[in-house]
């Protein structure tokens, strides 16, 4: 195991801006409490830590909590002459699990169109939530739908991903997926390495076929794939070679989707 130390909390509710490679200048909204990590997945890779070494204290940020320090942080960006490229709903746990999350993005769409109007939207999450009404079409409404599809085995999502809750349905989740009719880009991690001696390595074709066929079935606009980076909370995860990831990819493009690969 990572410890403590060496995994990282963002700032609530807002934070940056980050500069990355791929999406430019990013501000992140965190719509989890700032002390701690609350997710209904417990991934064994998360970079905030595991739920249990994160308890929270301090309450969510409220809707308009939210919106005041993204009014300020875009007001002290402007006066610095810096424009985000890039609005992204992420932090410490798992965005749309926020009671006004759609409201917030209602909120985050206005503020952008006023302030940055060229800047994306983007929602980074485990897609838990999709079969809500209230979710679904606030990803609707922003500009990158990123949901998590890390496999399609129920077994190694609740050895990696480790839902909160019970009865997490991977082939509903997917169905729900298809509904959103392109408007998704799908996110996923291949790794290598054991979780408790089981071997977590999802690069192999028993994982990799059936995850081709579910990307087929839900068309998505774009797939991200990725790797380990930074401190994982589990330190017997190892990264995916760039050959396996760039052999991946070229599959998802061979299947006619898009692909980014971040090694
Ligand atoms: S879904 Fe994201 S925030 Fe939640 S545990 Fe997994 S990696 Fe961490």
């Amino acid at each position: 195991m990572h410890t403590i130390m060496t995994t990282s909390l963002h700032h609530s509710p807002i934070y940056g801006p980050v500069h990355s490679r791929r999406l430019g200048l990013s501000l992140g909204i965190n719509l989890m409490p700032g002390d701690g990590k609350i997710c209904n997945f417990d991934c064994v890779y998360c970079e905030c830590g595991t739920n249990g070494q994160r308890h929270t204290v301090l309450p969510r940020p409220t809707r308009q909590d939210v919106s005041a320090a993204l009014e300020q942080a875009l007001n002290i960006m402007l006066s610095e002459g810096k424009v985000p490229d890039v609005l992204t709903f992420a932090g410490n746990g798992e965005p749309t699990a926020h009671p006004d999350f759609a409201a917030i993005v209602d909120d985050t769409i206005s503020m952008r169109n006023r302030y940055c109007p060229n800047a994306r939207i983007s929602v980074l999450s485990n897609a838990t939530l999709i079969g809500r009404p209230d979710v679904f079409s606030a990803l609707m409404k922003v500009d990158d739908n990123i949901l998590k599809l890390d496999t399609v085995d129920t077994y190694y999502i609740y050895k990696v991903n480790r839902p909160q809750q019970h009865g997490f349905d991977i082939g509903n989740t997917i169905e729900l997926m298809r509904k959103f009719n392109g408007h998704v880009i799908i996110q996923t991690i291949f790794m290598k390495g054991d979780v408790e001696g089981d071997d977590v390595d999802n690069t192999s074709e028993q994982f990799v076929a059936p995850w081709l066929d579910a990307i087929r079935s839900i068309a998505p606009s774009k797939v991200m794939i990725y790797t380990i980076d930074r401190d994982t909370p589990v330190k017997t995860l190892r990264k995916a070679d760039k050959a396996t990831l760039d052999g991946i990819s070229a599959r998802v493009v061979a299947a006619g989707f898009e692909c980014s690969v971040a090694y």
